[in-house]
């Protein structure tokens, strides 16, 4: 009997013992073809030589120093490497140990920047619906999926929530690409307004929405006028690039594709690539110094910051993703997968969008393609899905049902930058398949 306490109580899981380029093998020696890198993780694949000798060196000669009384040599130059390449304006580097971490600190960083600067008034975060941001407590309460939160309200921080920018579902026939980025970013001035001009600390948002609604980047434009309504009002932009950084969309951060430079940004699931817990949160100048400058302490911590482990990990994958130029590969491979997705899927009378950037992508499920129903949640759709691709090896990543209003069934993929077309072309077929034996198109 298993002694770990599973996330499903239901069903059971194969034991998974080793990785092989973009492939997982499990203790019956089945191969599985890792189509959503875990979830949008493991960049590199599952055997990178390179950052497993990193860790192995660090190991040998420094497993762990506190933080408190030392830095190390890779992390020091892990944040210098992500600052290199950072968007305009982002100067500073902490590090934590995975997503929900990033997002908790870039929290707490704004109220503490608002309330060094004399601001205490400003204690609230306007997100967005639909939106995930991860599973502690500040980083669940502006999480947009309200079946997340509802169990454990009154959450820790105050916090309302705005459309997101998702065209698909939201556009009305009638109205521009452009008019419509604009409408759903001014409901951001709307709600400052409706809270108070002083009230407001922070907005934040994922550049591509990945958990959640399945790789929906937002329509050009958007992001722009946040920048302006964040400036004109005095609230810090947070940008969460915890799924959609790292050279996933095939851009090295995803702000790049918007043209836009948050006050902070949080990352982490491609920056360890599954080898080392690793994320962390970027900011600015401006917001280091009004620290630095006032208390000269961030209220905040863990045993486990920049760690020397993860630290040496993250910068072998970083190195790794910046010599071999991946990014440019990422767009490359990722324009094949789009037009194999589309030449596929587009015309599937139960496939309602095929939407991403990069090596992102995700296919939405509907009834009714015209009145872009989405499938009741009893039919568990994503699921069966994921359930039946799994069985024949590849993984995908579903989000299912309705239980949030609108988004309803679709699945995510997020291959390793190194698949191969052939690969990419053999996940296609197999999640084809899938598809098909769920959802056989209606012959009359
Ligand atoms: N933010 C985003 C956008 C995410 O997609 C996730 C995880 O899926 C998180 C935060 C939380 O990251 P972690 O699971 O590493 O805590």
């Amino acid at each position: 009997m298993s002694h770990i306490f599973p996330r499903s109580c239901h069903g059971s899981r194969p034991v998974a013992v080793s990785g092989d380029g973009c492939f997982i093998i499990d203790q019956s020696g089945k191969c599985y073809f890792d189509g959503s890198g875990g979830a949008a993780v493991s960049c590199l694949g599952h055997s990178n030589p390179h950052v497993v000798e990193a860790i192995k060196e660090q190991l040998d000669s420094l497993a762990y120093a506190h933080t408190r009384f030392f830095t190390s040599l890779p992390a020091e130059e892990l944040a210098s490497l992500l600052i290199a390449h950072a968007p305009e304006g982002l100067e500073k580097v902490y590090l934590v140990s995975g997503g929900s971490e990033a997002v908790e600190s870039a929290i707490k960083l704004a109220r503490q920047y608002h309330v060094e600067r004399g601001e205490p008034q400003r204690r609230h975060v306007i997100a967005r619906r639909q939106s995930y941001h991860g599973n502690t407590l500040g980083a669940l309460a502006v999480g947009g999926n309200e079946w997340r939160r509802a169990q454990y309200a009154p959450l820790l921080v105050d916090v309302s929530h705005i459309a997101p920018c998702y065209e698909y579902m939201d556009r009305s026939a009638d109205e521009t690409v452009e008019d419509y980025g604009l409408r759903v970013a001014n409901e951001l001035e709307a709600e400052i307004l409706r809270l108070g001009k002083d009230a407001v600390m922070a907005f934040i948002a994922e550049p591509v929405v990945g958990a959640t609604l399945g790789a929906v980047p937002a329509v050009p434009g958007y992001f722009k006028r946040i920048r302006e309504i964040c400036n004109q009002y005095g609230v810090l932009l947070i940008l969460d690039e915890v799924m959609c950084g790292m050279g996933r969309t095939g851009y090295l951060y995803a702000c790049e594709a918007d043209e836009v430079s948050p006050d902070i940004l949080c990352i982490a699931k491609g920056l360890g690539a599954g080898f080392q817990p690793i994320g962390a949160m970027l900011c600015t100048g401006a917001v280091y110094d009004t620290i630095a400058k006032g208390s000269g302490f961030f209220q905040h911590g863990h045993t486990y910051l920049g760690h020397p482990v993860a630290a040496a990990a993250g910068r072998a994958v970083l190195k790794n993703i910046i010599d071999r130029d991946l990014v440019s590969q990422v767009r490359e491979r990722g324009r094949f997968l789009e037009r194999k997705l589309r030449e596929r899927f587009a015309a599937h009378p139960y496939v309602g969008d095929i939407r991403g950037r990069g090596l992102f992508w995700g296919i939405e499920f509907v009834q009714d393609r015209m009145g872009k129903e989405p499938f009741p949640p009893e039919v568990n759709l994503a699921n069966r899905l994921q359930k039946v691709a799994f069985e024949a090896g590849l993984l995908c990543y579903p989000m299912s049902g309705t239980r949030d209003g609108k988004n309803g069934d679709h699945m995510l993929l997020a291959p390793p930058f190194i698949a191969s077309e052939a690969e990419l072309l053999g996940m296609v077929d197999m999640l084809e398949k899938a598809i098909n034996s769920v959802l056989a198109p209606q012959t009359s």
